[in-house]
């Protein structure tokens, strides 16, 4: 295995929008799983396990071709999502991570994050990973609750979370994020409360995360789940129960002085922020690289077919791999950056960045649409940039479609 120094990442956090030079992130979709989860509505599939060595190789000559092509520009970020990266053997990482690192430029000090889901068989390769070149683990607990597991078809026990953070800390990692979910079957605050007493106050310091991703679960048309609070065998929490969790989550986190930078992502400290994600708040450029992956270089928005196999056959006979590629306008970009700006709730959208993105002043493009939230008191005019209020943050929806 080609082992690289798995470096920390820089606290450096740029504003909003990013520039159109501003180095980008590189993401990769790892569409395996070991079985389907009932909510699940991600491109991934179960059952095809023995595809991975083709679907590494397909990867690594994607990445060869349109890592070249980015003039110029530095990656800052590589982050394998899924799906479940973990099913991928440590050489596959290192050779997917060597491939980048071949093709484009990383910052030194880049941010490598892999998705890894808390059984003991993925724990166990994760120094593995670290010298394959990964510095950040996202882990996938979702809940410590027992019932909340098995009501979201997880395969693995409240304890697994732990001994995998264990695992994560006796492997080096210094920076480990968790996934929550919310609005479970069943769930209620004093469940969520304890998800978070598990998070804030673990038996070890070590044991705390430095990232939380807390996540509302949403029954999507189509999954199993959707099927079972069709028939009324499974109830969600309403709209209004929903959103008392969520607020119980965001008084707790924050009297625990956690940062909360954005809608549904909290920091234990400022630098431990995702610099992947907020590539994508700041409405910046990413490279997408696998089946169903998203990506946007430029004007250029693109998607991976979402079939691993047409993916891997369109890789191999040297045909495009992406199933649609869609032009942003400059106008429809403009409306991105706010929509996804305003999202990160302490940096929210800066006048000097967006007029050095859009070449236009946000003043003179948004006059009405600026007006209207302000007035609405959905956010803050802070002069050098626009934030979401608590109120604007309830009513997201409202806020972004007055700019697009
Ligand atoms: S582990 Fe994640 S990606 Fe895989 S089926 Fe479950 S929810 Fe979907």
């Amino acid at each position: 295995m080609a082992t690289m120094h798995a470096m920390e990442p820089s606290p450096a956090l740029l504003p909003a929008p990013a520039r159109a030079d501003d180095p980008i992130g590189v993401y990769i979709h790892v569409p395996f799983c070991a079985h389907i989860c009932p909510y699940c509505d991600f491109t991934t599939y179960g059952g095809q396990e023995h595809l991975i060595p083709r679907y590494v190789a397909a990867v690594e000559s994607d990445i060869r071709k349109r890592g070249t092509d980015l003039n110029g520009l530095t990656a800052e970020t590589v982050y394998l999502g899924g799906g479940t990266p973990s099913l991928l053997e440590p050489e596959q990482v290192a050779s997917i991570l060597l491939a980048v690192r071949d093709t484009v430029t990383l910052t030194a000090d880049a941010e490598i994050t892999m998705e890894a889901n808390p059984t003991s068989a993925e724990a166990g390769r994760f120094a593995a990973y670290r010298d394959a070149g990964v510095n950040r683990l996202s882990i996938g607990a979702q809940t410590f609750d027992r019932r909340g597991l098995l009501a979201l078809g997880r395969l693995h026990e409240a304890e697994d979370t732990t001994a995998a953070i264990a695992a994560a800390r006796a492997a080096g990692f210094t920076n480990v994020s968790l996934d929550l979910i919310f609005g479970w079957p069943g769930q209620r605050p004093d469940h969520l409360a304890r998800d978070l007493e598990m998070v804030l106050h673990p038996a070890t310091t070590a044991l705390e995360p430095e990232h939380l991703s807390l996540y509302s679960l949403i029954v999507e048309p189509g999954t199993p789940m959707a099927d079972g609070v069709a028939r009324g065998i499974l109830q969600v929490p309403d709209d209004d129960a929903a959103a008392d969790l969520y607020d119980l989550a965001m008084r707790t986190l924050g009297e625990a002085g956690w940062l909360h930078y954005e809608v549904a992502n909290w920091a234990r400290v400022a630098d431990r922020q995702s610099r992947h994600n907020r590539i994508y708040w700041r409405n910046g450029n990413y490279l997408g690289i696998g089946a169903g992956a998203f990506g946007r270089i430029g004007a250029h928005r693109t998607m991976g077919h979402p079939s691993p196999r047409t993916y891997c056959t369109a890789i191999e006979q040297g045909t495009a791999p992406t199933a649609s590629t869609e032009t942003i306008t400059e106008e429809l970009s403009r409306g991105e950056t706010m929509m996804l700006g305003l999202r990160l709730l302490e940096d929210g959208v800066s006048r000097a960045a967006f007029a050095e993105r859009h070449g236009v002043s946000l003043d003179a493009w948004f006059a009405e649409p600026l007006r209207h939230v302000v007035a609405n008191g959905w956010a803050i005019d802070h002069g050098d940039r626009l934030t979401l209020t608590p109120r604007g943050l309830m009513v997201a929806n409202d806020v972004c479609a007055a700019f697009l």
